[in-house]
């Protein structure tokens, strides 16, 4: 007489627990992406035709006849700056893993909105079509840009299971796949517990089966002389988790993208973008600029987002400090793994302090450099010379602040500008780069002349730079188309995908597989299909 399975409850040792997914009434497969399945191995023509595979990513009815272990991890988090406490996966469970066996990957699949969990607390463990399409496209989309994410295979329907959001909206099940799940929080809920044979074991297996002993990043952070001792392997892991976020804020620097909640269970240890709440592109260049209507002291607004991730980065830190304290001296003594004595404690802060130091500084190196050379590249110049970011992007960015012009737009339009044509003129080059239609509205009250005057200051620099450099137009279009995608799926676009989708009771796919497409493909228009020109041309417009 009593349903046991979903109660919540506190996970007093592990980081994960099986869980039997709740049961819908209907479920209803929509679509997946061309891309995710490639990357998995599998034939895109042939998947999503087939009613196993269907189920499989669908409902978790599937996986539990052949897969019967499904879980849901148990994290703790900073959120927005104060220790939350235990949280967890609370509407997710994770599936199994599938190896690619020709790229050697191997991918851990997710079932978003499939019911409560242990994890769940208060909250009902459903997730709503509306955030469902939001994840699904936004996990493409950055894949398809370029920028390090968690990905979504597929994405399916509930007819008739409903949740309290604004009101009662329809719900949706994302089956999504990452290299690893495991974020900040899960090392956090470890240091809350002080369970450190747990974060010995958790950091053993990032290291043996998620990093598989490599460090991409090695030559980062290979001049170690602040550690004196040399690096131990939980030193080199925490570097790598570094360097990896660093790369990935880079990225979002570079194109305007904000997750909008950056809290430490919303940051993955492999530096994937993940757990998207109120994403969003920024339209035009804008420091203060916060997708989160409730982030007010801005703390994960776009200037703040490399020290909002270094903060979140710096728990890890601590959270590991017994390990990349130990040194290379201690991890020998066979006493380590099973206690911690007091003698040790002393000397193991200031080794972990002198870590964590030496991770600012790597971070600050990787970030700063992976930004310069991506703004660089998106301005079609390939090796810049180490005075191009003051020179010439810099001021770029003092001037896309002032006129207001679409930031991305900015960059494809300007790739487009050929100096050396016998016919260009500042005049024609000033209305190329700021056609009416791309001028965001908060551009009122700003006079043609103030457009007029930045451009025109601003133009003759770049050109000369690129004299400078010896860089060709062809060169440089090319380069920079590369860098500079044609279409990125802005929040009006989601959002008139979402509507056209809820209101024809998900039977109506037209526009959420044309934005599918133009989102997995965002340099390459060849591949977004011919039909439904009109919406193509429709969201390349940004609304006046
Ligand atoms: P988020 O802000 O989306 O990263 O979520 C923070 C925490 O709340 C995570 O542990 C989520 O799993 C959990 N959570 C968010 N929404 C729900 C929901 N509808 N049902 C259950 N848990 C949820
Ligand atoms: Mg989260
Ligand atoms: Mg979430």
């Amino acid at each position: 007489p009593f349903d046991l399975t979903h109660k919540a409850r506190r996970l007093l040792s592990g980081f994960y627990t099986y869980v039997t997914p709740e049961v819908r009434k209907n479920y209803k497969f929509l679509l997946a992406s061309e891309r995710a399945l490639i990357d998995l191995g599998l034939d895109p023509e042939v998947e999503p035709l087939d009613k196993d595979f269907q189920r499989l990513v669908t409902s978790q009815d599937a996986a539990l006849e052949q897969y019967p272990h499904p879980y849901s991890q148990c994290y703790a988090g900073y959120q927005f700056g104060q220790f939350a406490g235990q949280l967890g996966d609370g509407r997710v469970v994770s599936l199994f893993e599938v190896k690619n066996e020709d790229t050697g990957k191997r991918y851990e699949l997710q079932l978003k909105g499939s019911g409560k969990t242990p994890f769940s607390r208060f909250a009902d463990g459903k997730a709503v079509l509306r955030s469902s399409i939001r994840e699904f496209i936004i996990s493409e989309s950055l894949h398809g840009i370029g920028i390090p994410t968690t990905r979504a295979l597929a994405l399916s329907y509930l007819p008739g299971t409903y949740a309290q959001r604004y009101g009662a909206e329809q719900c949706a099940i994302v089956c999504r796949m990452a290299e690893s799940w495991i974020r900040i929080g899960n090392f956090d809920l470890l240091r809350m517990r002080g369970d450190r044979k747990e974060a010995i074991l958790l950091a053993d297996y990032v290291l043996d089966e998620v990093l598989k002993g490599q460090f991409k990043y090695e030559s980062s952070f290979a001049d170690s002389t602040e550690v004196p001792d040399g690096l131990t392997k939980y030193d080199k892991m925490y570097l790598e988790i570094v360097a990896r976020n660093a790369h990935t804020v880079a990225y979002w620097h570079a194109y305007g993208f904000l997750n909008g909640v950056l809290n430490t269970d919303n940051t993955s240890i492999l530096g994937l973008s993940i757990d998207f709440g109120p994403f969003a592109f920024m339209d035009n260049f804008n420091l203060d600029y916060t997708p989160n209507h409730e982030d007010t002291q801005l703390r994960y607004s776009f200037k703040n987002t490399p020290n909002a991730i270094w903060w979140n980065l710096t728990r890890l830190g601590e959270d590991l400090a017994e390990l990349i304290g130990a040194g290379p001296e201690l991890l020998k003594d066979p006493a380590f793994g099973n206690e911690f004595k007091k003698e040790w404690e002393v000397p193991v802060i200031s080794r972990a302090e002198k870590v964590i130091g030496f991770a600012g500084s790597v971070y600050e190196d990787v970030f700063l450099h992976e930004y310069e050379n991506l703004m660089a590249k998106r301005l079609g110049v390939e090796k810049p010379s180490h005075d191009f970011h003051s020179e010439v992007v810099s001021p770029m960015l003092d001037m896309l602040s002032t006129i207001k012009v679409d930031y991305n737009n900015f960059f494809v339009d300007l790739q487009k500008l050929d100096f050396s044509a016998p016919d260009f003129d500042y005049d024609s080059a000033v209305s190329k780069l700021t056609p009416l239609d791309f001028v965001s509205e908060e551009i009122a009250g700003l006079t043609e002349e103030t457009l007029n005057r930045e451009l025109k200051s601003w133009l003759p620099i770049y050109r000369t730079k690129l004299e400078e450099l010896n860089i060709s137009y062809r060169q440089r279009h090319e380069l920079a188309a590369s860098y500079n995608p044609l279409f990125l799926p802005r929040n009006w676009i989601l959002d008139d995908v979402i509507e056209f989708t809820q209101d024809s009771d998900a039977e109506d796919l037209r526009y959420l597989r044309k934005l599918l497409k133009m989102s997995s493909y965002p340099y390459d228009a060849t591949k977004w299909g011919s039909e439904d020109k009109d919406l193509e041309s429709k969201w390349l417009k940004p609304p006046k």
